[in-house]
């Protein structure tokens, strides 16, 4: 989708920290780490949110939990544990449109959340 922050990362044509990537999906480190792993899962096709996701993507939805999984234990944080996070609009602190996990991990995590 144009002027889509990270259909962008995904096409290539802005740089990341990659952590992961295959046909479908792609893995890169956030730039505002908000912990010592923080990691983002995207779907390479343009999905706003997860109120978007259709019957059709279900393979693709589990995809992103298997690749979050996987960094998850890559980056030794699966002992100890770690969150998968995805923001939806404006008062779930969604700022990029563009589906996505965020991959937390490396110290404990509050609840409730801020
Ligand atoms: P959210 O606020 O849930 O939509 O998450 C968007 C995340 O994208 C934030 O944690 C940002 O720090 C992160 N972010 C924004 N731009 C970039 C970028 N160019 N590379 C990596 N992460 C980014």
């Amino acid at each position: 989708m144009e002027n889509c922050l990270f259909c962008k990362i995904a096409a290539g044509e802005i740089p990341c920290n990659k952590a992961y990537e295959d046909d479908a999906v792609l893995a890169f480190h956030d730039i505002a780490p908000q912990a010592p792993v923080h990691v983002l899962i995207i779907p390479k096709k343009h999905v706003g949110d997860v109120t978007a996701l259709v019957p059709d993507d279900a393979a693709l939805w589990f995809h992103m939990a298997e690749v979050a999984n996987k960094l998850a234990k890559e980056l030794k944080v699966d002992e100890k544990g770690f969150r998968i996070v995805t923001n939806v609009g404006a008062d779930g602190g969604q700022s990029v449109n563009h589906l996505h996990l965020h991959l937390l991990g490396g110290r404990s995590m509050k609840w409730p959340p801020g």
